[in-house]
């Protein structure tokens, strides 16, 4: 079992990151606990066993089950269930799941204990830590939430098991980004050595990542952003779903992939890097078997509005782009530099 402390002072907390850590659970509750509400999705079908009185809530699957209603339906059957503000929530799954329960979790009683046990990857190097939880409005994604940090994460790689392929590259897109965020000058080819550890480590070496930049930084005020390399395309391409002529099928790491490609190209547009960094970013994508170029029938004019609707986009166009100095936020970048490093991508004028 690897540990991965999150320091954030009085709210610091432990990720137990190994094959079986779930079996932690009753030792990571917080003293006096003595009812959980444990909060999963039937298709998960991970087991724990939290040592007390338990009641056990069913969301639906999918993106679609991140919606106030549904964290009305939960608060309220927390409430039929007595649970008190001694007590304490849990969420088994993915990243809806965390989301969802950990927002229900920072509302109920203004707010009681939970435990995530993340049962995808993405929601194991991702998801899960950092104390970010909320919902979907129609108007955009996770517009809802609050911050509210777990009082301990459950990585147990056993519940990977089960997991579908599609959601393993998912969790690979956001690798890939963490690989870019933990380069260091004459470190080699980002990734090479992430890709080469034993899942555990693969795990807990993202999550040490995460907990660093968050330690920093946990409401977002700067240096949070830089986690959000490669999502700025990620979540146009996304949203351009939920447009009416609907968008390309990928899940969430696979957007973020070709994020970090359009990050790099569009970093050597602004004349940030040059062709052979653009290189690596495609080397290192492609290395962690995932999509590098943009997918059929795209259109730029439509992605550069939605990139504009994007909640971490303030008022102008905010990329997190390479530079001589690393990856930093860069604010104001011109509209046509976007489209342009769009179209050369193969997204559609019109
Ligand atoms: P998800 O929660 O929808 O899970 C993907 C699918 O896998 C679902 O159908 C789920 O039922 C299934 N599943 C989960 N565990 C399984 C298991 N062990 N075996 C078999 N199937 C299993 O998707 P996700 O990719 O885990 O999370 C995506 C969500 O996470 C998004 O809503 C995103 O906004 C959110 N997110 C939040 C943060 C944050 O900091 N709060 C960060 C990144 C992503």
């Amino acid at each position: 079992m690897i540990t991965v402390p999150v320091d954030l002072g009085s709210r610091s907390y432990d990720v137990l990151v190994g094959a079986g850590v779930r079996h932690a659970l009753s030792s990571v509750l917080p003293e006096g606990v003595s009812m959980v509400a444990l909060v999963t999705q039937d298709a998960v079908a991970v087991d724990v066993d939290p040592g007390v009185d338990s009641r056990r809530f069913v969301l639906p699957s999918g993106e679609q089950a991140k919606t106030l209603a549904n964290v009305e339906t939960l608060c309220r059957g927390f409430a039929s269930a007595g649970l008190a503000r001694s007590d304490a929530v849990v969420a088994v799954g993915g990243g809806v799941v965390t989301d969802v329960a950990g927002f229900a979790a920072a509302t109920y009683l203004r707010g009681i204990p939970y435990v995530n046990v993340p049962t995808t990857l993405l929601a194991q190097v991702d998801a899960a830590v950092g104390g970010k939880t909320g919902v979907n409005l129609p108007e955009g994604k996770n517009l809802v939430g609050a911050f509210w940090q777990p009082a301990a994460v459950l990585c147990d790689t056993e519940a990977l098991a089960g997991l579908p392929a599609r959601e393993w590259a998912s969790g690979r897109g956001e690798m890939a980004k963490y690989a870019f965020l933990e380069e260091r000058p004459g470190g080699g080819v980002p990734g090479e050595e992430l890709l080469r550890l034993p899942l555990d480590e693969q795990v807990a070496r993202c999550v040490a990542i995460k907990a660093g930049v968050v330690a920093g930084d946990e409401r977002e005020g700067g240096r949070r952003m830089l986690l959000n390399y490669g999502h700025t395309l990620a979540h146009a391409l996304e949203a351009l779903a939920f447009e009416p002529g609907g968008g390309p099928d990928l899940r969430h790491g696979e957007a973020v992939a070709i994020g970090l490609v359009f990050a790099a190209e569009l970093a050597r547009r602004l004349g940030r890097i040059d062709a052979a960094r653009v290189d690596l970013h495609r080397q290192v994508v492609g290395a962690f078997d995932l999509p590098t170029s943009m997918p059929a029938g795209c259109s730029a004019p439509e992605l550069l509005t939605l990139m504009g609707r994007d909640k971490k986009a303030r008022h102008d166009l905010t990329f997190v782009l390479d530079g001589p100095d690393g990856v930093q936020p860069v604010r104001g970048v011109p509209a046509d530099e976007v489209l342009a490093t769009l179209i050369a991508m193969g997204a559609r004028e019109r």
